[in-house]
């Protein structure tokens, strides 16, 4: 008889379920700390890799992390540590990714309202900047000649190449009408670019993001050959490379139904096959994702406080809602998000499933993170997890109710199947909340 021996690295589902287990029997999970929210390590580290794997090592290839996908700042140094830099577009997420370590080469700094004051500092530091538009264009004309720097950070423009949304409108940025980047297709544009070019020899990257969830690859990657086919033109026209590289931005979406890992390979070969250029390494790149580096590496767990029934519907009365879990409540059909059962132990719980509401703890109607789900039937004090949270979650919380943030544990296990937790961030207090809500300025 061959025995296999236990798979090592277990798979993303069954570190959730050994997490959850250790964690409620850490008391990590309890009716004192209702939620908290959990960072699967290894899952980081494997998906880093595979970001790399996906493009070759003769490549010159910069990948970032988008800041805004879970901008806490350990995260941010784990994933330094792994080797990619960091997509900042605030003056708040940039100090967080100075904290976590980044020198300012490995940043990039992205936004579409820079102030005067933030690309200054941002020209100063000698971080990456994307313009957004020709007078932010203008007012780096004006710092540059101001200031008389000893070399100059990578600078960039976005452009819109108007290749159309996705399947989220809310989170595509390349509709005819987008409010970012330059609109390349639009009556005057694409001279006025070349224009630029000509004018500004610091002008030396161009910028393009396609849009996040529900951009397939394929429109990505068209964004992307319209940026490649801009810097050809560019660089013909000036006899020179002046166009020394691309941001590609980001993108790639998430299962967020199942278990299958971003399509990081595809979304590379897409990106190939739409611009050759890239794969003959004519330009020098950087890539920004975001949610696929974050959001299958985290979950939330919380207990079940209440249950009920209401006109034959059953409602399990959680404390994950609106506040971690902001866009799935407000719109649910855009953003799913898998829900598993637990019993109080923090096992699997086993049993016939039944049509459920998974509601959270703000006062509207809405706070719903999934509705007529198939779940065992859930009872007071058991455990739910929200799977795939690691990304625009429970690290952007939205302010409703006074609910607090949760703490945040990474967790890694050995392989004699151990769970360890580190604190990643604290729970915040009330204390904490009434300081918030200016409680101190008497
Ligand atoms: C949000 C954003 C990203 C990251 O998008 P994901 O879908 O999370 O990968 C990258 N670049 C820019 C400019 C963004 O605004």
């Amino acid at each position: 008889m061959t025995t296999h021996p236990p798979a090592w690295p277990p798979p993303w589902a069954t570190r959730r379920d050994a997490a959850v287990h250790s964690a409620v029997q850490a008391g990590l999970v309890s009716s004192e700390d209702p939620l908290a929210a959990f960072v699967d390590l290894r899952g980081i580290a494997e998906t880093a890799q595979a970001i790399k794997a996906a493009w070759p090592e003769r490549l010159d290839v910069r990948h970032t992390f988008a800041a805004k996908a879970n901008s806490l700042v350990p995260i941010l140094r784990i994933i330094r540590g792994h080797g990619l830099g960091c997509e900042v577009a605030s003056a708040g997420e940039f100090a967080q990714a100075l904290a976590a370590g980044f020198p300012a080469r490995e940043i990039v700094f992205d936004s579409p309202a820079k102030t005067q004051g933030e690309l200054a500092e941002a020209i100063r530091a000698g971080i990456a900047i994307n313009a957004d538009n020709f007078q932010e264009l203008d007012r780096i004309d004006a710092i540059l000649k101001r200031e008389s720097l000893p070399s100059l950070p990578n600078i960039g423009v976005r452009i819109n190449p108007q290749v159309g949304v996705g399947d989220i409108e809310a989170v595509s940025t390349a509709g005819a009408q987008s409010k970012f980047g330059i609109a390349l297709r639009d009556d005057g544009a694409r001279e006025e670019l070349l224009d630029a070019f000509t004018h500004h020899p610091w002008l030396r990257w161009i910028h393009v993001h396609v849009g996040s969830q529900g951009s397939p690859i394929k429109l990505i990657a068209e964004g992307i050959s319209a940026a490649v086919e801009l810097a050809e033109e560019v660089n013909r026209s000036a006899g020179e490379r002046r166009v020394a590289g691309i941001d590609i931005g980001g993108g790639v979406s998430v299962d967020f139904e199942g278990e299958d890992a971003p399509d990081f390979a595809g979304h590379a070969a897409a990106a190939f096959a739409a611009a050759p250029a890239l794969a003959r390494g004519e330009f020098q790149l950087v890539t920004e994702f975001g949610r696929s580096v974050m959001a299958k590496n985290g979950f939330m767990a919380s207990t079940v406080e209440y249950t009920k029934s209401a006109g034959g519907r059953r409602i399990a009365v959680t404390h994950a809602g609106a506040h971690v879990a902001t866009r799935t409540t407000l719109a649910p059909e855009a953003w799913p998000l898998r829900v598993f059962a637990y019993d109080a132990e923090g096992l699997p719980k086993i049993a016939a499933t039944v049509e459920q509401d998974i509601a959270g703890p703000c006062c509207f109607a809405g706070d719903l993170v999934a509705s007529a789900r198939e779940l065992p039937l859930l009872e007071q004090d058991d455990i739910i997890a929200v799977a795939d949270t690691g990304a625009y979650n429970f690290s952007a919380p939205y302010r409703y109710n006074s609910l607090p943030m949760p703490a945040v544990y990474g967790f890694e296990i050995t392989e004699d199947g151990d769970v360890h937790f580190s604190t990643l961030r604290r729970a915040e207090t009330v204390a904490d909340l009434v300081r918030e809500a200016g409680g101190a300025l008497g």
